[in-house]
């Protein structure tokens, strides 16, 4: 059964053409939407049809809820999938789309807004039973001796972040009692002007934590299943840059035992879709951080390891399908690697947009390229620098990184700078090739390096 025939994507770059090409395999007729400075975009040219909702600023295009929704209308789309980034977790669009008698492709608004305060995320994991992080258990005031009591019973260093935060921003660590005022009031400012909220909580900062998450489907009938780990420890400034299924020594029991807390939690918010568990993971213990309530830019590694298509998942989850599969169907095999593949400096990360000449896709066993490139194409300055995702599945996590080597060093993309050259020294590097590296080990690394 076909469970739609015909949906927008409301996102641009390598997610819209991955959401495509799930589409076009279910026999679902596709609309994009577009910026003014995007209308070369490869799936642009794919889709069945195409609309220009704006000009290239995204607040006014990819942002635009009204300019969305009207774009639905006029193209009678049923359902809209968000994709990442941009409206993908704001409950409001969620909400508009439903009341237009559109389907959001996620979980309810109700849900998003939940977990879209990272306050009141933890404090609805708490009672689920689900480990977090040690902390204020709820928003800081303005009482500055509350607040350095809280601290001292959580004990520094202690990380003060913003309940609205995302994308690695709105985060201070306070290593002692007399940094604590000064550092509330700067996330504060900081968290009302880049998110409109300056709500600030405080959790207890891990010192050697390493990050692994839990990808869950839930459908509308009750079934939730978890479909295993990501590591997603190397990062850069709070932002991933390679990701892994499975994490490096977490044990069966371990994976079972985590799943299960978050299959729980799921049933007891009335999840809906795919979504992803945060945890930090210190001396063999989880700690919740947020949940990401959509797909995640990491998801290809868990499909290479578990062979399933997390979009079409989605997309029946959204149609009110049954999982067609039980907990126990869900096998693991062998090891998945993805690097994230930026247009930007290698050495100062700065974005470096520009123009395609020349590309070419490495292929092989176990490769595969989510990248919407192509000869010609210009890298807009107005966006995001991940240009696409290199993913490399083997047996093991050797065979694993030997074809990502292999992979990188056959990848060209003639006219643009890159940061293939990171990914090819760390997947050279004695600690990742070791494997289980904290979230600090890139940024060490790079310095010592520079
Ligand atoms: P965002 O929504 O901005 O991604 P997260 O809460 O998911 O923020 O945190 C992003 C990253 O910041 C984590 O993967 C980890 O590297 C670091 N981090 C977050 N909370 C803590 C903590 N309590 N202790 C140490 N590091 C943390």
């Amino acid at each position: 059964m076909r469970p739609f025939k015909k949906i927008l994507i409301a996102n641009r770059g390598e997610i819209a053409l991955r959401i495509l090409r799930a589409c076009q395999a279910m026999d679902i007729r596709t609309v994009a939407v577009h910026s003014t400075v995007d209308r070369n975009l490869k799936h642009v040219g794919m889709a069945d049809e195409s609309v220009c909702i704006g000009p290239a600023a995204a607040a006014q295009s990819y942002l635009n809820i009204p300019g969305i929704i009207a774009a639905m209308e006029v193209t009678d789309a049923e359902a809209v999938h968000p994709g990442y980034g941009f409206l993908a977790e704001n409950a409001d669009f969620a909400e508009r789309v439903e009341e237009s008698g559109f389907t959001f492709i996620g979980p309810r608004a109700e849900t998003i807004r939940l977990m879209g305060d990272k306050v009141s995320a933890i404090n609805a994991m708490r009672q689920a039973g689900v480990p977090c992080v040690p902390g204020s258990n709820g928003p800081l005031n303005d009482d500055p001796a509350r607040t350095r009591r809280l601290a001292d019973e959580i004990g520094f260093p202690v990380l003060v972040k913003a309940a609205a935060g995302g994308g690695g921003r709105g985060m201070r660590v306070v290593d002692k009692a007399e940094d604590l005022t000064r550092a509330v009031t700067l996330t504060r400012q900081e968290a009302q002007a880049a998110f409109g909220d300056a709500t600030v909580y405080m959790e207890k900062f891990l010192t050697n934590p390493r990050h692994v998450e839990i990808q869950v489907l839930a459908d509308q009938h009750g079934n939730v299943v978890h479909l295993g780990e990501r590591d997603c420890s190397m990062q850069r400034r709070h932002q991933k840059v390679i990701e892994e299924a499975p994490a490096p020594g977490i044990s069966e029991a371990q994976r079972e035992k985590i799943g299960k807390i978050c299959v729980d939690a799921c049933r007891r918010i009335g999840y809906l879709g795919a979504g992803t568990f945060e945890f930090l993971f210190e001396n063999d213990e989880f700690y919740f951080i947020e949940m990401n309530t959509r797909i995640q830019v990491e998801h290809p590694v868990t499909e290479c390891v578990t062979g399933l298509d997390l979009i079409r998942a989605q997309i029946m989850a959204a149609a009110g399908l049954p999982l067609p599969f039980a907990q126990d169907d869900v096998r693991i095999h062998g090891h998945a690697i993805e690097c994230r593949i930026n247009a930007e400096d290698p050495e100062s990360f700065m974005p470096r947009p520009g123009t395609v000449e020349a590309f070419h896709a490495p292929g092989g066993p176990g490769i595969r390229v989510d990248s919407h490139v192509y000869d010609g194409y210009q890298v807009p300055p107005n966006y995001d620098s991940m240009i696409g995702k290199l993913i490399a599945h083997g047996e093991d996590r050797e065979t694993a990184m030997a074809r990502m080597r292999v992979a990188l060093d056959e990848m060209v993309l003639r006219g643009l700078v890159t940061n293939i050259p990171v990914h090819q020294r760390l997947l050279r590097d004695s600690g990742f090739i070791q494997g289980g590296t904290n979230i600090h080990y890139l940024e060490k690394l790079l310095k010592g390096m520079g």
